[in-house]
């Protein structure tokens, strides 16, 4: 088994970041390690594994297009990139979900995702859930099968895995 202890220690605790009161987890040292960011793709392939075959990786624009594309390359299937609004050229399919102040939208170009296909959801980081929760609505919605969702790292007690309840949520690293 790989030792996890050592990719935690690459992700570093930003203090009232992006506002006061907040505690920013900043992943950006864990991906520039060669050693950590290969190990952490190959212990998320492991962690996925029960899933069996899925067919393409689903990433939340930004830091799940970096992790969620390592993935695919490393499960060996297509990656589908879930973009902010107004980013992708038409035809799009989009959400909007609700974050704690306003509105944000997520998008996907229209026939990436195949109905029936067995799609993996991925992004670095599980906070309230609302962004997962509204990729996997997106993804549904454009007929795909969501079989679990992966994160590298889970910030327990924000409710995200309630937010996504009847999903299997698998996440690498936790921080209370
Ligand atoms: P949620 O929608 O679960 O509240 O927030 C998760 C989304 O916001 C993810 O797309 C993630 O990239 C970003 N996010 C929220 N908090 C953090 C954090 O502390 N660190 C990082 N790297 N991303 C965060």
């Amino acid at each position: 088994a790989r030792e996890l202890d050592g990719l935690g220690a690459l992700v570093r605790a930003v203090p009232d970041y992006p506002t006061p009161g907040v505690t920013f987890r900043d992943i950006t040292p864990l991906l520039a390690d060669a050693v950590a960011f290969n190990g952490a793709v190959d212990s998320l392939a492991d962690l996925v594994a029960h899933h069996g075959p899925v067919d393409t990786v689903a990433g939340m624009e930004a830091r799940g297009f970096v992790l969620g594309a390592a993935l695919a390359v490393r499960l060996g299937v297509g990656f589908v990139p879930l973009r902010k609004a107004g980013k992708l050229p038409p035809p799009v399919e989009s959400v909007t979900y609700d974050l704690e102040y306003g509105s944000a939208t997520l998008e996907v170009r229209t026939g990436t995702v195949s109905p029936g296909s067995r799609v993996l959801i991925v992004d670095d980081v599980l906070a309230t859930g609302g962004t997962a929760a509204a990729a996997v609505s997106l993804v549904g919605a454009c007929g795909g099968d969501v079989v679990g969702a992966a994160f590298l790292l889970e910030l327990d007690g924000l409710g995200g895995r309630d937010a996504l309840s009847g999903l299997v949520v698998d996440s690498l690293l936790t921080v209370g």
